[in-house]
């Protein structure tokens, strides 16, 4: 007030008054600009931190702001959509790469503008050197009061290596699909070749004996009669090895019945017996009549059974003098199947080839097609069975295969 009224002659800075608010102020001040560095500070290092988080994880991170209308972009997000590492940015510009090409892409943008919230969209971009890469994009977009969008978030990630990845595993899926249908046709048709030689040949061996029946005097007609009851037996067979090959290919099924196994080993042996006699191989069968039925396709099994033995023949005439002996034997396994074996004394499979050998057209025999255990297989494996081979302790081969016994409906995809 002195000052004020003149008595006192000082500057005005100077009396105790203006200095206290001054320093109160100037202390106030202080504070809020430490404040201020300090959040700035750590705003900074979060940001540093969000960086390199996204770049360990391969990603680039952008936004856009409505009010500055600026684009801010990592390096990572730069590269990625092929954009110089410094330099302005136009929102228009990102638009533009993400949905040159691909007008969903632009349309989920649009609506994501226009919506807000969140958008995942992926595109494809080239990049300079001419390489293409496949970016997902996932952002947030914020709407103003007026539903105008204020501010855009996004993240980006190349998921080129992925996309490569995908198209090759199709690319593969497509050719494994048309090599299986192929291997498929080729096994069928080889099946029905491989399984209409052996009535086919019985038929021509039946036709033989009656022609050299017909030059002998008297006729024997009671022989004659029991080879033409052979002949048509044998075109039945071979009727119905076709008619079931063209329905299992046709509605890729098999017909499934309950059949005793000691059936069907006395089936293949009524086949087999004769050229085992010619031979000189003994052929055991210790399958019991008391064994559960088996189910599936008669014919089918019967034809596995026959491969099965008629390998077993070749392989022990194949040895020089020893003994030529052929077991078949069955037995109920586990899980409500059961198991046939077919051994023999021959001289057993290469360790090696005991896999090879179901291959398709693998054959140590000139005159081999190689192609019956394939098509074995591929017949035990659509009764939801096994089929594989051993070697015994004591030498030869033993091959073995397991049928279901209970009842199932069994389906093979064709
Ligand atoms: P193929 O009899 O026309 O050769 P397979 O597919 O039935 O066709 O058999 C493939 C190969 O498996 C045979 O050539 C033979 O080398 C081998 N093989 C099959 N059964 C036996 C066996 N019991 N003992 C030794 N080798 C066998």
């Amino acid at each position: 007030q002195l000052v004020i009224w003149r008595i006192v002659q000082l500057p005005m800075l100077l009396i105790p008054p203006f200095l206290i608010s001054l320093g109160a102020m100037t202390a106030e001040l202080s504070r809020d600009t430490l404040g201020a560095s300090r959040l700035a500070r750590e705003l900074r290092e979060s940001e540093h931190r969000l960086q390199l988080a996204a770049k360990a994880a391969g990603a680039g991170l952008w936004s856009w702001d409505a009010a500055s209308g600026r684009v801010w972009a990592t390096e990572q997000a730069r590269t990625m959509l092929g954009l110089a590492p410094t330099g302005e940015v136009d929102a228009d510009d990102l638009f533009e790469i993400a949905a040159s090409d691909d007008t969903a892409v632009r349309a989920a943008l649009r609506r994501a503008l226009k919506q807000g919230g969140e958008h995942r969209v992926q595109f494809r971009v080239v990049v300079p050197g001419n390489e293409m890469r496949w970016i997902v994009a996932q952002g947030l977009v914020e709407l103003d009061l007026e539903g105008k969008p204020q501010r855009v978030r996004g993240v980006l990630r190349d998921v080129t290596q992925q996309r490569r990845a995908e198209d090759e595993a199709n690319e593969l899926r497509r050719k494994l699909w048309h090599v299986g249908r192929v291997t498929m046709l080729g096994q069928l048709s080889s099946a029905l070749a491989h399984e209409l030689s052996q009535p086919l040949s019985a038929i021509q061996h039946n036709a033989e004996a009656a022609r050299r029946l017909f030059m002998r005097e008297p006729l024997d007609l009671e022989e004659l009669r029991d080879i033409v009851d052979d002949v048509l037996r044998d075109n039945g067979r071979a009727a119905a090895v076709v008619q079931r090959l063209r329905s299992w290919f046709k509605h890729g099924q098999l017909h499934s019945e309950t059949i005793p196994l000691i059936e069907l080993a006395q089936d293949v042996l009524a086949l087999v017996r004769a050229d085992a006699t010619g031979k000189h191989v003994k052929i055991d069968c210790t399958v019991a009549y008391e064994l559960p039925p088996v189910v599936g396709d008669r014919v089918h099994l019967s034809q596995v059974l026959l491969n099965l033995v008629m390998n077993a023949m070749d392989a022990v005439v194949g040895t020089s003098g020893a003994r030529r002996h052929v077991v078949i034997e069955a037995r109920v396994g586990l899980n409500g199947y059961c198991e046939v074996s077919v051994g023999d004394s021959g001289p057993g499979i290469p360790p090696d080839k005991l896999e090879q050998i179901f291959d398709p057209f693998c054959t140590s025999k000139t005159a081999g097609m190689g192609v019956g255990l394939s098509i074995s297989r591929t017949i035990i494996e659509a009764h939801g069975g096994k089929l594989w081979a051993e070697n015994g302790a004591a030498g030869g081969a033993t091959f073995r295969f397991t049928v279901p016994v209970q009842s199932t409906e069994l389906m093979c995809t064709v």
